[in-house]
């Protein structure tokens, strides 16, 4: 699908102003909202975290004004996608480097620079609200869009319409930027309903004290896993971390090669509509100084996956059984995707095809931020890439026929 480059219309709002500020009509709110959701719409975004954020930007540059012809929804309650709900001492930085969105130089901001004594989710939902209120980008929150379907109008054409907890919209383009954080993955193992201490994913974590003096199994090979571990050392009365693969570390600047070819599996994985594979088993985990020194003290030393659970702990392959109070499952995440149902994208192999964010079955939906996305550097980049295809989905709508 040809791409059209950038015009004149695409001129970025001045370096010297406060900001755009595109309080989008008739009656802002506060918050500079419009008080009701607009009827219809020329693109709706669902999920303003990075990937949706940075897709809104480069729509609004090249002349899409937020909050009428461009709609951001999000359910959150506040500005920061998925970070707003990480745990407290999770920082910047400490596993991974997280990218600024586009254009975020121009607020004079940076989390490169940003505090990194603070935690992650004040820095990130702070910087994203200052974002969101310098281009005006209106989000509408809370709103959770609850299903997306088929909708013919007059002249048979069809669009979309997105049925929200609070109103319906009609778009000609649908944006799915909705993450992966309300869908933790948990796989299963034999007896895991017979455990009777406290499971946990990813995202119910909220501080090591709750377990302390605690025996916790840790699930996991990527750096939520490795964090939980470090953070209940000293805490937990005693902590096994249990990988399905051995785990390796690499330096980060060493580990590129990997890290290309994890994003080329996940790419390769969504243009063919399989289920995504998992990033870490490609990428290794990062020998950071930190996690060095644990793996030398024997703190970060993975065991593999055990056979199955029972009510007091976990049996080992080779026969050896863990006692366990808790089991916290850091065991990855799916792309959020059943409000998506009605418009069935989904194949045979299980996923949704994807090439390059825009879905296969239907020109008319994009998913940023999905496969080889998934990052913060991935979301921003597609966001020039969703938003370019967006305008020619616009102006060459080549919708589906309807049935
Ligand atoms: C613990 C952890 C640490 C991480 N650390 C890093 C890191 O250091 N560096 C890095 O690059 N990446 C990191 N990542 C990955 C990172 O979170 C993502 O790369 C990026 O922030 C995801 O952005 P996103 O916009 O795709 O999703 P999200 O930030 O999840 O945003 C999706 C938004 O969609 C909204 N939404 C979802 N469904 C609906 C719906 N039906 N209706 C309305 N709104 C909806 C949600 O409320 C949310 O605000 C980490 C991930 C985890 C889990």
């Amino acid at each position: 699908m040809p791409v059209p480059e950038p015009t004149a219309a695409e001129q970025p709002p001045s370096a010297a102003s406060p900001g755009p500020h595109a309080h989008p009509s008739p009656h802002p709110d506060r918050a500079g909202r419009p008080a009701t959701l607009p009827r219809s719409a020329r693109v709706v975004i669902v999920g303003a975290g990075q990937a949706g954020l940075s897709v809104a930007y480069h729509l609004r540059r090249r002349g899409l004004t937020p909050g009428t012809d461009l709609v951001l929804l999000d359910r959150g309650p506040g500005a920061g996608g998925a970070w707003q709900f990480r745990w407290e001492s999770l920082r910047l930085g400490t596993a991974h480097r997280v990218n600024d969105l586009p254009g975020m130089s121009e607020l004079g901001l940076s989390f490169d620079t940003a505090d990194h004594g603070r935690a992650a989710r004040d820095v990130v939902g702070e910087y994203y609200r200052r974002y969101e209120e310098f281009f005006g980008l209106a989000v509408f929150r809370p709103v959770e869009v609850t299903s997306v379907t088929d909708a013919p109008d007059e002249s048979r054409r069809l669009r979309i319409h997105v049925s929200t907890d609070r109103d319906t919209i009609d778009t000609d383009v649908l944006v799915n930027a909705s993450g992966t954080w309300a869908t933790p993955f948990r796989p299963y193992y034999p007896g895991a309903e017979t455990f009777a201490g406290e499971q946990i994913g990813t995202p119910q974590f909220r501080d090591a004290q709750h377990f302390a003096g605690k025996r916790v199994i840790v699930v996991g090979g990527g750096t939520s896993a490795t964090g939980f571990v470090l953070e209940l050392e000293g805490i937990a009365a005693h902590t096994t971390w249990v990988t399905r693969r051995p785990v390796e570390f690499v330096d980060d600047d060493k580990n590129l090669e990997g890290r290309l070819a994890a994003v080329a599996e996940q790419d390769e994985a969504a243009r063919a509509g399989r289920v995504l594979p998992s990033i870490i088993s490609g990428t290794g985990l990062p020998a950071t100084e930190r996690n060095r020194a644990a793996v030398a003290r024997g703190t970060l030393v993975a065991r593999p996956p055990f056979s199955r659970i029972e009510s007091g702990g976990v049996h080992f392959a080779d026969g050896s059984f863990e006692p366990a109070d808790a089991i916290i499952w850091a065991t990855g995440f799916r792309a959020e995707l059943s409000h998506l149902a009605p418009l069935k994208l989904r194949e045979q192999s299980g996923g949704v095809a994807v090439e390059r964010g825009r879905s296969l079955r239907d020109p008319r939906v994009f998913l940023a931020g999905y496969g080889p996305q998934a990052s913060t550097i991935g979301a921003n980049r597609a966001g020039r890439l969703v938003a370019l295809q967006v305008l020619d989905a616009l102006q060459h709508p080549g919708h589906p026929e309807p049935a």
